[in-house]
């Protein structure tokens, strides 16, 4: 598994690039909100938060608890590091979770929804930034074990 530096720094390196196609091609906005996903999901919500400890957990402070659930629902490496599939259930998790905490503080099931629906387009950039973001992760974390096996 290579460091989680090496990944955040991987994907730091890339972000310019995407960030330049969605722009020129999208709009400065959906640059914006793509850029937006893409470095949350690299330091807050990469593949690796299957391990409890791991760097992108860390970095959740005392909500690093969060993540414990997770850990142990999905084995490191195994489905939270398929692309697309991965992030839906990370992104699917953290619904989850904003669905529990929405229905104690705000005591409506509907409100987190509502939100969602009002904010749909830019949702759907953040989410591409993400799934970008992870596919990478999944790429490296290939190409490294597969050098190491060669050597
Ligand atoms: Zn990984």
């Amino acid at each position: 598994m290579p460091r989680y530096r090496t990944h955040t720094g991987f994907n730091l390196l890339l972000l310019p690039f995407f960030a330049y196609l969605v722009g020129k091609y999208e709009g400065l906005e959906e640059s914006g909100l793509f850029s937006g996903g893409y470095i949350f999901a690299t330091y807050f919500m990469s593949p690796d938060v299957d391990i409890y400890g791991s760097g992108p957990v860390r970095r959740w402070r005392w909500l690093s608890i969060l993540w414990f659930p997770y850990s142990l629902l999905f084995s490191h490496r195994g489905l939270s590091h398929v692309p697309i599939i991965g992030t839906l259930t990370r992104i699917a998790y953290l619904g989850m979770v904003a669905l529990i905490i929405s229905l104690i503080v705000v005591r409506d099931a509907d409100a987190l929804e509502k939100w969602i629906r009002a904010h749909q387009y830019e949702l759907y950039w953040v989410a591409a930034g993400m799934f970008v973001a992870d596919t990478l992760h999944v790429l490296l974390d290939g190409v490294i074990t597969w050098l190491k096996r060669r050597r």
